[in-house]
């Protein structure tokens, strides 16, 4: 039986935690569960499944589910708080399914606690890689992948020697504005930007899909959960979402993983891992699914990929910034603040005053990520204005 915490549990990747965990009661235990102010899903959640602690980082919201579940569970109050849920004693495995930066301290304090770590939250990797990376090596902790693309690449290279690995082939769908020029997504409505063809997620996650931030993000969570250069790490668009990621190796053999497009695989997989459980989907039928396509991602008229693989490369406290700086355009294209083709323009401008520092000082990252929240506001209100 694993005991499992899942923070962000109200989320789209925390609800299907749930799902699958329910499915299988007598391999999982839910200990903890938390939320930043849904306390109305938070509340069923935690009368279904009983965990003995659940954290909430809305103060306010926290209060009131207090006084709603008193002497039932008890429930943790903020940031420490869900860093005290993070490292619970008596947990086996941590998921991570908050969005955003807000997920960092999480991932360290679970680690730091030697948690196996299941990790949706690719932000904690994109900001704190090196950090991550470093705390990973010195605990010698487990983290497994939950994204599709990088639990794809976790199993091709299952049994293999790293020094094998060639390339890592990150696949993607496109998003919903494939095979579009910048000059008609000036006026793309949220909604249309929310609706991707393949995956059904959050609504930030959903945004970086249809601006390719998404796969810029991968990338650089590819580079640090693998240990791979960038130059050994390719974005191929894939429509049909049924590979979702491959590894060529030295002798020339390339490993891919293939599915049906839907994230409970990837999470069951993270849940079970080094076991495999039976499916929550019905196999797929090849000679349905007609030809399979690929091309190379179109950098023009999606500047955000080319925006991260340059911060990437440039490294230091650059993937912080444009974090940071991509969490606050995509919250204003989603308030209706800013149009979507801003969302690159804003990053890049902020992206080109920075002044990098060493990316190894989680107080350097925390000062450098509030440089860029309030510069790209800056930029942001500027540009309402206009
Ligand atoms: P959602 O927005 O659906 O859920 C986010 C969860 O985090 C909710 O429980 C939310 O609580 C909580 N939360 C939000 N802000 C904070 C905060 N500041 N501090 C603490 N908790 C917070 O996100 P997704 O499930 O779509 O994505 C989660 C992570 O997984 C992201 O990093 C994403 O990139 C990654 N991912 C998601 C995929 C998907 O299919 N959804 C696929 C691959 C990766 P509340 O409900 O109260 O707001």
């Amino acid at each position: 039986m694993k005991r499992v915490t899942i923070l962000g549990s109200t989320g789209s990747i925390g609800c299907q935690t749930v799902e699958i965990i329910k499915k299988h009661p007598k391999r999982f235990k839910v200990l903890g569960l938390s939320a930043h102010k849904n306390i109305d899903l938070l509340e069923e959640q935690l009368i279904e499944l009983r965990p003995q602690i659940v954290a909430v980082l809305d103060k306010a919201a926290a209060m009131e589910l207090k006084k709603r579940v008193e002497g039932k569970v008890r429930v943790l109050v903020g940031a420490e708080g869900l860093e005290e849920l993070a490292s619970l004693p008596e947990s086996d495995l941590v998921v991570n399914a908050i969005v955003g930066s807000a997920g960092l301290d999480p991932t360290i304090a679970a680690i730091e606690a030697d948690k196996e770590l299941a990790l949706a939250n690719k932000e904690s990797l994109v900001v704190g890689g090196e950090i991550v990376r470093g705390l990973v090596q010195k605990r010698g902790a487990r983290v497994i992948p939950v994204d599709s693309e990088h639990s794809a690449i976790f199993q091709c290279l299952q049994g293999e020697s790293p020094g094998d690995v060639v390339r890592l082939l990150l696949t993607g769908s496109g998003g919903p504005f494939r095979g579009k020029r910048l000059e008609e997504l000036k006026d793309v409505a949220v909604e249309e930007a929310l609706a991707h063809p393949r995956w059904k997620m959050g609504r930030k996650i959903s945004i970086d899909s249809a601006t390719l931030m998404n796969k810029g993000l991968e990338i650089i969570e590819a580079h640090f959960l693998f240990g791979i250069d960038y130059d050994r790490i390719e974005v191929v668009i894939h429509p049909q979402s049924i590979i979702h990621s491959m590894v060529e190796f030295r002798d020339g053999s390339i490993k891919a993983h293939l599915g049906w497009a839907d994230m409970r695989i990837p999470i069951q997989y993270a849940l079970s891992f080094p076991e495999r459980l039976s499916s929550p989907l019905a196999g797929l039928d090849f000679s349905d699914l007609g030809q399979f396509t690929f091309e190379k991602p179109d950098l023009v008229n999606f500047p955000c990929l080319e925006l991260a693989l340059q911060a990437a490369r440039n490294g230091r406290t650059y993937p912080a910034v444009l974090n940071a700086a991509n969490e606050e355009a995509v919250a204003a294209f989603l308030d209706r603040r800013i149009p979507f083709i801003l969302i690159p323009q804003i990053i890049g401008q902020t992206l080109d005053t920075h002044s990098p520092r060493n990316a190894n000082d989680l107080s350097v990252l925390k000062e450098v990520e509030r440089w860029a929240r309030n510069r790209t506001k800056e930029l942001i209100k500027r540009a309402s204005e206009l």
